[in-house]
């Protein structure tokens, strides 16, 4: 989702339709249980009924996971507050509990190693978002015309808010999801990966979506609305055609071309720095919502203002672009645990730095970056440890530090050898798809291929608060000593001799200047620092 300075509030919320459940303090991932880590999830199926008038949802779920030893119970997560009322495994019942937002399946004898189906019967009222996408849920609303429109988020919450699962980053279903969404025939379902068939029985319309490929769970997601469907194609960087499909309210279908045109030159901008369009046997797709955007993939959500800033004469939207990077930096490379969502929200929003550089020249880009800088609180480090919650790990500046990061070490290690690497975290199949990153994975990347051991400068960025303190001391006549005083790797930094700037290399003893007047110090701010001159 894009950078907001968010501050979580508890809010009450009730209607009279339907008591949802107050999920304002929940969160995902964490501490992996050990029952959970015993499970791989294979494959999500999701057959729900949605009533939109009285907004509740009823139907079931099949959940394909290999064991990797026998167990004696399954352990799925669903919010407590739906009503559970069947549960099969291998299609023999089975008994459970529900606690905690867990269920608890077990068995007189262990489950066996190896497949299992799990069948689960559920129905209630989701909950209901307070402030979405930051706070997850469900958004009930109407369009401008009166026609029902219903959108999900759940990045905080995961997708245990409204299907049973394994609410961790670091298991995706590796044979992909179905989704069987079944609501008023009036309206239309727009979910992930491709639509493959509709079916209709008397007043209702049954949408079937299916992926083939590796999903998070927040990202099975589905939106409904009165929408239409304006379609365009467009030819990947490989030559793969992927047909470009955005599900634009019917009330704001004069907007969709100029929107799609703007997405069409998106993606070649991505596909220029982090290779080919990621989900190029599906679709690109675009679905209007009444909440800032998400990340869904294959389905980016986008808010409904079409408001555009002008760049080097070219239209852009920052929520269209950063939700559209994401299909990259979140979708296709994943962080294995939210200790590293830095590098989902970090680069992200680094590609819109990128974007700036394509459409407006370096100043646009240095435009944006001194931005993020200006944003950085540094009160938290970005990664704080291991097994991090997604409430957590948002206490960080992950958006605009993680963007500043990358920023820094381009200059530090130098375009020639930053790019093509960078190209390589999001194109080479050890970090892609059914693989996850962690902040160690991208250190030891950046680290062989420039040759440099990059591991004290991730640390110093990433895992404390600490900027560079730089001292400059005069030590003779027009001599001076530049030493960083808390840093302790050979750093290059670009200081001004005599007026003029040269890029030297900082040692950890320091190093002689000899200059008429006192130099400055990494004027353009590629790091964050302080300065000190005695
Ligand atoms: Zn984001």
């Amino acid at each position: 989702m894009v950078y907001l300075n968010i501050a979580l509030t508890l809010l009450c919320f009730s209607t009279a339709m339907s008591q949802p459940r107050d999920i304002s303090k929940m969160s995902s991932g964490g501490k992996l249980n050990p029952q959970q880590a015993n499970m791989d999830i294979r494959h999500y199926t999701i057959n729900l009924n949605v009533d939109m008038e009285k907004q509740t949802i009823h139907g079931n779920a099949e959940v394909s996971l290999n064991l990797l030893n026998q167990s004696d119970t399954i352990l799925l997560d669903l919010l407590q507050s739906y009503l559970v009322t069947e549960i099969t495994v291998n299609n023999a019942p089975a008994k459970f509990s529900h606690i905690d937002d867990k269920i608890f399946i077990t068995n007189p004898t262990p489950f066996k190693q190896g497949k299992q189906l799990v069948f689960v019967e559920y129905s209630g009222a989701p909950p209901v978002a307070v402030r979405p996408p930051w706070g997850g849920g469900f958004t009930w609303t109407k369009d401008s015309n009166g026609n029902p429109w219903m959108a999900i988020n759940c990045q905080f919450e995961g997708g245990k808010i409204y299907f049973p699962c394994k609410d961790h980053p670091s298991d995706e279903p590796n044979e992909g999801v179905d989704l069987n969404i079944t609501v008023p025939s009036q309206l239309v379902v727009a979910g992930p990966g491709l639509l493959i068939k509709t079916t209709q029985q008397k007043d209702r319309k049954t949408y079937y979506w299916k992926t083939n490929y590796t999903i998070s769970n927040y990202c099975i997601l589905f939106n409904v609305g009165k929408y239409k469907v304006v379609s365009d194609t467009y030819t990947t960087v490989k030559g793969n055609k992927v047909p470009v499909d955005f599900y634009v309210l019917e009330v704001d279908t004069a907007n969709a071309k100029k929107l799609i045109k703007t997405k069409i030159r998106d993606t070649k901008i991505l596909e220029k720095y982090f290779g080919e369009y990621p989900w190029a046997k599906e679709k690109i797709g675009i679905a209007e919502v009444p909440n800032s955007g998400m990340e869904h993939q294959t389905m980016i959500t986008f808010q409904n203002k079409f408001d555009y800033k002008t760049i080097g004469g070219q239209d852009y939207s920052a929520n269209l672009f950063h939700e559209y990077a994401h299909e990259w930096w979140a979708n296709k490379v994943t962080n294995k645990d939210w200790a590293h969502m830095w590098i989902q929200e970090g680069i992200a929003t680094y590609a819109e730095a990128l974007c700036m550089l394509e459409l407006g020249g370096e100043e646009a880009y240095n435009e944006i970056i001194n931005g993020h800088k200006r944003s950085i609180k540094n009160k938290k480090a970005l990664v704080q440890g291991e097994e991090i919650n997604t409430q957590d790990t948002y206490t960080g500046d992950i958006y605009t530090k993680g963007s500043f990061f990358m920023h820094s070490l381009r200059f530090l290690i130098g375009d020639r050898i930053f790019f093509p690497t960078l190209k390589k975290l999001a194109t080479d199949p050890a970090y892609t798809y059914d693989n996850f990153v962690t902040t160690t994975d991208v250190e030891q990347l950046f680290s062989k291929a420039s040759g440099k051991n990059l591991k004290p400068f991730f640390d110093f960025y990433l895992r404390t608060t600490d900027e560079l303190n730089i001292n400059i001391k005069e030590t003779g006549y027009h001599k001076y000593l530049v030493k960083i005083n808390n840093y302790f790797m050979d750093l290059p930094i670009e200081i001004s001799i005599n007026n003029k700037i040269e890029k030297r290399i900082i040692t950890k003893e320091g190093i002689t200047i000899n200059s008429n007047t006192p130099p400055g110090v990494d004027a353009k701010g590629f790091y964050l620092k302080k300065v000190t001159y005695e």
